[in-house]
């Protein structure tokens, strides 16, 4: 991929908002459990960034999908993984069906005060039963009147406790799973929507993470995004930017925590000599940097074929398949060589350590990851697949 002056001039902007906005707030947002979501997405907003590949006409930029992972990489360098996630919600994850497949006058609504950072958004899948199987989800609209009535919950739901609004995946008729499944945009504060108190999670510590409940909860059907019974096939394509975004967030944190600990490794010594002089530390370091820029050319590779318009989710799978495993393997890599200093809470290879491991599960986890490969390529005899 080539990129250009502008590319460039979008990553320096990103750099330092991360710099000056972002990083010397993260210790008291990450001990706080939430951060201040509406200021930080108005910053990010009067900049521009939150709506990199959106339509010009809802208030984006309207550039192609290389742009935003100049802005993912970018966020990946922010001191914790909290904060990134709350924003690729914003951007690559509740969005981008709606910006797709809304109507004008949906994306007036909602997506315009996203893209300004008015509104916050979050995405709303996953059910206690049902995250990897999301053709299981049990929450249903029916329809009343020129109402839908929402009726279930959504586990796990990031940004929720400071969403104003939903993109809801729910069923709409009982017709087969994967074709009676529809997105509605729900404004979270609809009568009959509650939440769970704040979930205690490993790390992504400063955003908000709760179970959300509908009862009886009424949204007029024209909040339908696109065609009702597409919902299943419109999250599938969503979920492949979530994954691209995922990926190079994910190079960003890593190349990050590498050169900390490279950085640290020089000054520490032990028996008369830096660290990183032993040549099984700086070879370590060598076959890591290696591992993340082959992650990093996966990545680009899907972005490429995705602003060709064609179909990544193989590319995208596999990337993602890459940036969970190999996160886990960087963060525990360099917290080693930090010693006693890399097993303390505020470290950023243990911060790493608790934030990256997220990438093994969310937006479909390490194995979804192997079951697409394996249907999309010819791994197994054409008679098993399913
Ligand atoms: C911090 C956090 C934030 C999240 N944010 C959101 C959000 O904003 N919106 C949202 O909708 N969801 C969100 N999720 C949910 C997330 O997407 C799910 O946790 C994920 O998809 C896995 O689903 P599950 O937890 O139900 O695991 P399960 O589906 O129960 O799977 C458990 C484990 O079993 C294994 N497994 C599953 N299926 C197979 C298989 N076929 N073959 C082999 N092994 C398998 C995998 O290792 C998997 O991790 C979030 C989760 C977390 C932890």
């Amino acid at each position: 991929m080539k990129f250009t002056a502008e590319h460039d001039a979008l990553r320096r902007t990103t750099r330092q908002f991360v710099e000056n906005e972002l990083n010397p707030f993260i210790p008291e947002w990450e001990e706080a459990g939430r951060f201040p979501i509406h200021d930080v997405f108005k910053k990010m907003g009067n900049l521009g960034l939150l709506g990199i590949c959106k339509p010009e006409e809802n208030g984006g930029l309207g550039l192609d999908y290389s742009y935003n992972l100049v802005v993912a990489e970018e966020l990946g360098r922010a001191a914790c993984g909290g904060v990134p996630l709350a924003i690729g919600v914003q951007t690559d994850m509740a969005t981008p069906a709606l910006a797709r497949f809304g109507s004008k006058e949906l994306r007036d609504e909602f997506l315009n005060p996203a893209i300004r950072g008015e509104y916050v958004a979050s995405i709303a899948v996953s059910e206690v039963h049902a995250g990897s199987d999301v053709a299981a989800i049990k929450t249903t609209a029916k329809k009343d009147g020129d109402d839908y009535v929402i009726n279930g919950s959504k586990m796990w739901i990031t940004n929720s406790l400071q969403a104003d609004f939903f993109c809801l995946l729910a069923n709409t008729s009982d017709d087969k799973p994967h074709v009676n499944k529809s997105m509605i945009i729900v404004p979270a504060k609809t009568a009959g929507i509650s939440f769970s108190e704040p979930l205690n999670k490993l790390g992504m510590r400063s955003t908000t993470t709760a179970q959300v409940y509908f009862d009886n909860v009424r949204v007029p059907q024209r909040n339908l995004v696109g065609v009702e019974g597409m919902g299943f096939m419109m999250q599938m394509m969503q979920f492949q930017e979530e994954r691209m975004w995922a990926c190079i967030n994910a190079v960003g944190g890593m190349e990050k925590v590498i050169q900390q600990t490279i950085d640290y490794t020089r000054e520490r010594t032990t028996f008369g000599q830096p660290l990183i002089h032993n040549q099984y530390v700086h070879f370590r370091f060598a076959e890591l940097m290696t591992e993340v820029a082959a992650l990093k050319a996966l990545t680009l590779q899907a972005c490429e074929q995705h602003i060709a318009g064609e179909d990544v989710t193989l590319m995208a799978s596999m990337a993602k398949l890459k940036a969970g495993r190999l996160s886990r393997e960087v963060a525990d890599s360099c917290l080693q060589y930090w010693g006693g200093n890399g097993f303390m809470w505020d470290n950023p290879a243990s911060q790493l350590f608790r934030d990256g491991r997220l990438g093994s599960i969310g937006g479909g986890a390490d194995e979804i990851m192997l079951g697409i490969i394996c249907k999309l390529t010819d791994i197994l005899p054409k008679k098993q697949k399913k």
